[in-house]
């Protein structure tokens, strides 16, 4: 479990909820993506229709679960919450499905998780509105079709290029979410400081944006480890120099970086002059699986400008070098 992860853990479930904007004016950042979705929410409304289908993409934390309830709450309906993972077999997706109620908003998230043969049924079933339910087995097998309320799939996906094309198709709209400006954080900051009753300076939420490497779940997090420490150790109110000293603690570091990114840099840095290095090699030098060092600490690293992957192996651009406060050699210097 990292402080600075994006997936939501045990600790982030209870206290979200408290934390949730509950409608399209509150919630902070992504201006695109909420000036689209109120234009046809709204339009929808104006119908009275169901809102179309809608498929958002983006890393964890960055609010899809969150907007899924914003479109139900917007459209005045009821919402089911389930994920592609959860759903294993064609007769699970049927069973929600024919439960729902009219103008329901269906938010699946991790979409790109699910069988094959409930994937073919949710064609159908945002296309049409219907299912055709398999009973029996071998050649005695009938379908059955079941028509459906109409419904408002709201699909969660990292990437939406990890959708089967038919799939993507079906959605009426589609958003990208970005990682969000330390500024925007700061505003999610100082709501959710508000909600839970804790006292914090600007300077203070700005120090803990700066470091919530642009996810909102995680700047959340952070406020509640140095709220923990403002309390303990001086009067509750977090400032800059609060919020920089409990953070250290925590080994976070002013750009996010928590002990193992550090780590990463730190080797390749100094065990091997800014590489390049093979992945294997560096794993090795840092004592962590392969996949660990790939997966869980080089993203960020690489969407922060600080490593680079190249065909000859991991490459430490100058931003690292400066970041850690070292000297590059003079060979690799420009
Ligand atoms: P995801 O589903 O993308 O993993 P969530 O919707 O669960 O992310 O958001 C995680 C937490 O971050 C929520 O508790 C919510 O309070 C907060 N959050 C996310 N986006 C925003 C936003 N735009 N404004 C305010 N808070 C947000």
């Amino acid at each position: 479990e990292r402080l600075v992860g994006s997936v939501a853990d045990g600790e982030d479930t209870a206290v979200e909820a408290a934390l949730r904007p509950k409608d399209l004016g509150e919630f902070v950042g992504q201006p695109k993506v909420r000036e689209q979705l109120d234009l046809v929410l709204r339009a929808a409304r104006q119908r009275g229709a169901t809102a179309d289908h809608v498929l958002l993409s983006g890393a964890p934390g960055l609010g899809k679960t969150t907007l899924s309830m914003i479109i139900a709450a917007e459209m005045g309906a009821p919402i089911r919450i389930t994920s592609g993972p959860a759903i294993q077999h064609a007769g699970d997706l049927a069973a929600i499905l024919s439960s729902l109620q009219e103008g329901e908003v269906l938010f699946l998230d991790e979409i790109h998780r699910m069988s094959r043969p409930a994937e073919e049924m949710l064609y159908m079933a945002m296309e049409d509105f219907r299912v055709d339910v398999i009973v029996g087995k071998g050649p005695g097998a009938t379908a059955i079709p079941l028509e459906l309320p109409p419904f408002t799939l709201v699909g969660a996906t990292t990437r939406a290029g990890l959708l089967p094309p038919p799939l993507r198709d079906r959605f009426g709209f589609t958003a990208h979410m970005e990682f969000y400006e330390a500024e925007e954080l700061e505003r999610v900051l100082h709501r959710s400081a508000r909600l839970l009753d804790v006292s914090t300076d600007e300077a203070g939420a700005r120090e803990i944006a700066g470091r919530s490497r642009g996810t909102p779940r995680i700047a959340n997090r952070l406020l509640r480890r140095v709220r923990d420490y403002a309390q303990v150790k001086s009067d509750g109110v977090i400032t800059s120099e609060i919020a920089r000293q409990a953070l250290a603690v925590y080994e976070v570091d002013e750009r996010g970086l928590d002990r193992l990114d550090r780590a990463v840099l730190e080797s390749l840095l100094k065990l091997f002059n800014g590489g390049p290095v093979g992945l294997s090699t560096l794993a090795v030098a840092v004592g962590e699986e392969r996949e660990t060092v790939e997966e869980v600490a080089e993203p960020f690293l690489v969407r922060e400008g600080l490593l680079a992957r190249t065909p000859r192996g991991r490459v430490a651009t100058p931003a690292a070098w400066a970041h850690l406060n070292l000297t590059p050699p003079a060979s690799s210097r420009a």
